[in-house]
């Protein structure tokens, strides 16, 4: 089959204020922006993307800053929990950091996992997850070694309004193995090292509340777009309503929602980030797609000046 996916491409959510989205996953959590570009499908607002050194899919997250958007709710139909790997050992040390910020964190546990739970500046839930993986970042911080820093995701907890049939969509179409239950939670496992652990929540909560805060869609890696005719037709083949190919520049994509109302996005890993910069300049400058070139003066216009935060490549 053509339609398999091996984990998670990136995650998008919705913030209020680019600028305090920058410290946090820049300075705080070390991620490295690897672009800031616009909503292609709403120009006046940045999308910034964060994740390793050059944002290896597994390692992406996106956001698309809205200064007057409202406050959003988590619950079904939604990401629930957007979790970062990091190497056996460093929680304590994430714990410190995070709370020198006055993040409040929350130390827990999932299928015998340690994790650390707390919220970014607009409540999103984010956690951090103790598992071992060969990958490490080349991208570094001041304060954050390299035995330290994120490698990436760890997975997502998935909020689903059908939680059977999200389950079946990750099994059935993208090939996901079913891994463990408990009274809680399906976890399921894709073929990647990292961005592979996705654990459904069996219970159906309170329909979320899209804003501030909440996860927008979460993508899923596909190699290229050669078989996305057949991937379309395998959704609809589903009862789901796949979109057309979506040309996003640094990638190409197909979206859908599921039976439990989750936004998926499917989205291929090449090009990458590096079709329009430099491997250093990654994030630097605005860039924008060559149909979006001719009205850089008034987008630039409407975009908050930002600071870029530092870090290194090494
Ligand atoms: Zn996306």
């Amino acid at each position: 089959m053509n339609t398999q996916s091996t984990g998670i491409h990136h995650i998008s959510s919705m913030v209020k204020d680019p600028q305090r989205t920058l410290d946090f996953y820049g300075q705080v959590l070390g991620l490295r922006l690897v672009k800031q570009t616009v909503n292609y499908d709403d120009p006046g607002m940045y999308h910034l993307y964060f994740g390793d050194e050059v944002g290896t899919p597994g390692t992406i997250i996106t956001f698309f800053p809205i200064p007057g958007i409202g406050q959003g709710q988590v619950g079904s139909g939604q990401v629930g929990v957007t979790a970062y790997l990091v190497p056996p050992g460093s929680l304590s040390f994430w714990e410190g950091r995070l709370q020198e910020q006055g993040v409040q964190t929350v130390a827990t546990e999932r299928f015998g996992e340690a994790s650390l739970l707390f919220e970014d500046p607009d409540g999103l839930v984010v956690e951090l997850v103790e598992r071992d993986s060969s990958k490490r970042t080349k991208w570094h911080v001041a304060g954050v070694s390299g035995e330290e820093a994120i490698v990436g995701f760890a997975g997502a907890t998935l909020l689903s309004k059908d939680p059977e049939g999200t389950v079946r969509l990750l099994t059935e179409l993208f090939g996901f193995e079913r891994l463990e239950e408990d009274e809680e939670w399906i976890r399921l496992k894709g073929s990647a090292d990292y961005g592979n652990i996705i654990d459904v929540k069996k219970t159906v909560l309170p329909n979320g509340v899209p804003g501030a805060g909440t996860v927008h869609h979460i993508a899923w890696r596909v190699a290229d777009g050669e078989h996305y005719a057949t991937w379309q037709d395998a959704i609809f083949d589903l009862g789901l309503r796949p979109t057309e190919v979506r040309e996003r520049n640094y990638f190409q994509s197909v979206y859908f929602h599921d039976t439990g109302r989750i936004l998926h996005e499917l989205a291929t890993d090449v090009p990458g980030f590096q079709i329009d910069e430099e491997i250093e300049e990654l994030g630097q400058e605005l860039q924008l797609p060559s149909w979006l070139e001719k009205e850089r003066a008034q987008i630039r216009q409407s975009l908050p000046p930002i600071v870029i935060p530092k870090g290194e490549h090494k």
